[in-house]
């Protein structure tokens, strides 16, 4: 079975590691640089994207998840996960990966939608929309050369991809919809 990790620092690691498990996969919790050689895709859950920066400053994983995708291996970020990716966070210096041509606004849907649930169409996916679960949820401001947008709600960009990176706004692991899951997986062929 293909190991898939899942940085288990903070934030909805477990659901995601339910959604590998449906789609075939062995789902392997990060928490320290080496279990990621087990691993040949990562996922970034959501959670809190500062919250996660930090512990991910203290086990040392900044550098061997930059290292990792950067070397050719998938990496999905989903909300707080979408926000680490991303190369500019407005309005904030936090720690993040950067390895995505994007920028992003976090909790950008504004505090009397804090959260919500919304039919987005993900043309890649096919007609049949997904459920985005959105939680104090960040939406793209901005794609450089070379990153597609997949998905916009609302007038927002919020599902983009750039080589083997995937990013995010909504929680699909919060659903029983496997179908972001296993797009992301084809990276691995
Ligand atoms: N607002 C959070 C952040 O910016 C993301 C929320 C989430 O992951 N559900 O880190």
């Amino acid at each position: 079975m293909t190991a898939v990790g899942v940085l288990a620092l903070q934030g909805a690691f477990l659901e995601h590691a339910r959604a590998l498990q449906a789609c075939g996969c062995r789902p392997v919790e990060v928490r320290k640089p080496e279990q990621l050689d087990d691993c040949r895709a990562l996922i970034i859950p959501g959670g809190e994207s500062t919250a996660i920066g930090k512990l991910m400053d203290e086990f040392g994983l900044f550098e061997s998840v930059r290292r990792f995708g950067a070397g050719g291996r998938p990496i999905f970020g989903t909300c707080a996960g979408m926000v680490l990716l991303a190369r500019e966070i407005e309005g904030s210096e936090q720690p993040r990966l950067g390895l995505m041509d994007i920028a992003v606004k976090r909790n950008a849907f504004g505090r009397q939608v804090d959260s919500f649930e919304a039919d987005v169409l993900v043309p890649v996916l096919g007609e049949k929309p997904v459920r985005g679960v959105f939680i104090r949820a960040p939406y793209v401001t901005a794609v450089g050369r070379g990153v597609e947008t997949l998905a916009v709600f609302d007038g927002k960009v919020v599902l983009v991809g750039q080589d083997k990176f995937l990013a995010g706004a909504f929680h699909p692991e919060l659903t029983t919809d496997t179908r972001l899951h296993q797009y992301f997986l084809r990276f691995l062929d």
